[in-house]
């Protein structure tokens, strides 16, 4: 089978509601963003989350909502979630770590939730439970079975790191198997919990070369196999064009505590530029991340180098061997029909 590779960028218009529901899980995978001294303890009440989703909808534009959590299963309004969210209109998408508490695949349908995409590490327990917990494996696959049997659409999610970058290409073998079509790869985030773990979280990152030389290939395997992989650049060449999602996309990170971030790697720190406060949505003054999407630096994305200095490299004028994109510009492979 043939593959056509393009590079995506969201679409112009379009707005993506990464919404957090709550920040409880039943896991603490040792690479996991949520950080609750800044996103709060608080499982949203259903009529909260209700209307919060109505701040983000709106009728001219396709939006497309993520629910997350913690663990968004353990929420147990979220169908009624994913019915409102449908009934506004939105593109539906649930992420979980595959537990699917409170009974979901029978609270919900296929018709509702356009995607459910489970979070998985590694293509055996060995590889994936040293990073999500033990007996994960298990239990995701299970689920993911029971989700393609009852029509759903699913998808994987996987963090490439150091700890599971080897193993990547023994995911296609699992994935064809259980009959998933879409597959994400996402690179680990020096945030939350990897971040507090020490310098370097742990040396869990990837360089430039292994990611460039490992993932465009696996995923170019994976579209031979029939299987739709999207993974984002992060690398780009130094003439390639580089935009900071803030400026030029309608993003929004909203969580519990009612904090609405545009960055991604902005979640850490309360520079925030959005709050939701009595359920009305507010631009914050002061400095917020909005004053550093602005910033034109030859690094390319801002927050990765004031976080993340050690993901960049420079050759010997100073000059950066790469740009880095972290979060708008993304390859996909579609196999072809
Ligand atoms: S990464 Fe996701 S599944 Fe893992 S502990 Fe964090 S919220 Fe839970
Ligand atoms: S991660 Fe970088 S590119 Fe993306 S919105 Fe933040 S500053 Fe901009």
């Amino acid at each position: 089978m043939t593959s056509q590779a393009r590079t995506v960028a969201f679409k112009p218009g379009e707005r993506n509601l990464f919404f957090h529901i709550l920040t409880a899980c039943n896991l603490s995978c040792r690479h996991c963003y949520i950080n609750s001294e800044q996103h709060g303890t608080t499982t949203l009440p259903n009529d909260r989350m209700l209307k919060w989703l109505e701040l983000f909808s709106d009728p001219e534009k396709k939006t497309n909502v993520i629910f997350l959590g913690g663990e968004p299963t353990m929420h147990p309004g979220l169908a009624l979630g994913i019915a409102r969210a449908k009934e506004l209109g939105m593109a539906v998408t649930v992420d979980s770590n595959g537990f699917l508490f409170n009974d979901l695949l029978r609270k919900t349908s296929p018709e509702q939730l356009d995607y459910l995409r489970f979070s998985l590490d590694g293509a055996d327990a060995a590889v994936n439970d040293p990073i999500r917990g033990d007996g994960v494996f298990e239990v995701c696959t299970m689920n993911m079975r029971k989700a393609v049997a009852g029509g759903f659409n699913v998808s994987v999610m996987y963090t490439v790191s150091s700890l599971n970058i080897n193993h990547l290409h023994r995911m296609l073998p699992l994935l064809k198997e259980i009959g998933v079509k879409r597959f994400f790869i996402q690179v680990i985030g020096l945030r939350g919990r990897s971040a507090q773990e020490g310098a370097g979280g742990q040396g869990w990152q990837v360089s430039p070369e292994q990611w460039l030389a490992t993932v465009p290939e696996v995923a170019a395997q994976a579209a031979g196999e029939g299987i739709h992989v999207t993974f984002p650049r992060v690398f780009l060449d130094p003439d390639e064009k580089f935009e900071c999602a803030g400026l030029v996309t309608e993003n929004f990170f909203v969580f519990p505590n009612g904090r609405v971030y545009r960055c991604p790697l902005c979640e850490d720190h309360p520079i925030h530029s959005l709050e939701i406060q009595n359920d009305i949505l507010i631009t914050k003054h002061g400095l917020t991340e909005d004053d550093l999407f602005k910033l034109n630096i030859a690094e390319g994305c801002v927050m990765n180098k004031l976080l993340q200095p050690d993901t960049i490299d420079y050759d010997v004028d100073g000059k950066p061997e790469h740009r880095i994109s972290c979060c708008l510009l993304k390859q996909e492979i579609r196999p072809s029909p």
